[in-house]
């Protein structure tokens, strides 16, 4: 369901900006303590529900967008008992009206440009982040897999056979999915600024052991490099052009890097949260991430990684999740 044309009608109650784990999360939360009062679910996608973390073991599962989908989102605001505004695209929010101006979230949809408004009671916060695109990696000619559609369509691509795929950025998510795509049969090069993965998360004697445990499995990881364009060939595919770090090399000696040719490029380099609407709002935005290590005996010890507990602190939100990847690091975090 997208904005009608006219005005929404103003349905008091609680209102929930965004239909990710944070978004249904709430609404369980809520519905398990009541299962009547009324609750509007705005998102600028479907709403379907999926567990996000699974984006990084799909490929080599060969699992499709549609496989991980749990439930439409349709299906879950039934059930739940919630008004879903699907496509929809949340502007601005005015507290003292206690109304929020929404839009079509389909650029095709005739009502694109038409804005309605909704008003609330209670108002959740819950937008996620959205991916950082470096200047060199525009990002038209780049993927990455913040978004189930966008990891759907990059699926597809992977599936029709083995590739050479190159990903930009070796934090948590950039090496899980390299370790996915190797896993699934691609030729995988993973690029970082640093000499090794996590970098910005381990201590050096860790990392470097990453370093080498990720080579030997066969990903081509490239550490100290930084990705300074990314051209499309007549053929279709894409030259990355890299070079060393200045730190790391005396420019005067340092001989031409070869681009690399690939079939896909992932960008892995972070994200960012869009403070307009917390702004309009009236939330001072201050997130700060912490990680920290937990040895948990309960979790299965794998190759490489251990468990990784990321908190998110912000005025507005608390938000705990433990990474997949991080918890394959437990055999080497615990020698520290
Ligand atoms: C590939 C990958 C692997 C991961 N692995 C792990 C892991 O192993 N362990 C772990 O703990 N965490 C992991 N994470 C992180 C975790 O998945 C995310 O922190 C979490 O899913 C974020 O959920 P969210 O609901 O806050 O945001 P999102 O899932 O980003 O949802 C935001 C929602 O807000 C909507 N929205 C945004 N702006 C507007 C607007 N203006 N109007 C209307 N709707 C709007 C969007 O449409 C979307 O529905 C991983 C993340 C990725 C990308």
């Amino acid at each position: 369901m997208s904005v009608e044309n006219s005005l929404v009608e103003s349905s008091k109650g609680i209102v929930i900006i965004g239909a990710g784990l944070a978004g249904w999360h709430v609404i369980d939360a809520i519905r398990a303590k009541d299962k009547g009062i009324p609750i509007t679910l705005i998102t600028a996608d479907s709403g379907d529900r999926y567990h996000k973390p699974m984006l990084t073991m799909a490929i080599s599962q060969k699992k499709s967008a549609a496989d991980l989908v749990r439930a439409t989102g349709i299906d879950a605001a039934e059930a739940a008992n919630v008004k879903l505004l699907a496509n929809t695209q949340v502007t601005d929010v005015d507290t003292t009206t206690q109304q929020l101006q929404l839009i079509s979230a389909l650029r095709s949809d005739p009502v694109y440009t038409n804005y309605a408004t909704i008003g609330y009671d209670k108002l959740v916060l819950a937008m996620g982040a959205h991916p950082i695109f470096p200047k060199s990696l525009p990002e038209e000619l780049v993927w990455h897999v913040n978004h189930i559609e966008r990891f759907g369509q990059l699926q597809e691509k992977l599936a029709t056979g083995s590739q050479h795929v190159a990903i930009v950025g070796a934090g948590m998510v950039g090496t899980e999915i390299a370790e996915d795509l190797l896993k699934a049969g691609h030729q995988v090069t993973l690029i970082d600024l640093n000499d090794a993965p996590l970098s910005q998360m381990l201590p050096p004697k860790a990392t470097s052991r990453i370093a080498q445990a990720v080579n030997s499995q066969g990903i081509n990881f490239l550490g100290g490099y930084q990705v300074s364009a990314i051209t499309r060939l007549s053929d279709g595919k894409l030259q990355v052009s890299y070079e060393a770090l200045a730190s790391a090399t005396d420019s005067s000696t340092a001989e031409p890097i070869e681009p690399l040719i690939v079939d896909h490029v992932i960008a892995s380099t972070g994200l960012t949260v869009d403070d307009k609407l917390p702004t309009a709002a009236g939330v001072e935005l201050t997130v700060a991430l912490v990680s920290w290590w937990m040895r948990r005996p309960c979790v299965p010890v794998q190759p490489i990684f251990m468990r990784l507990v990321t908190v998110c602190l912000s005025m507005a939100c608390r938000v705990v999740t433990s990474h997949r990847c991080a918890r394959r690091l437990l055999p080497l975090l615990m020698m520290y």
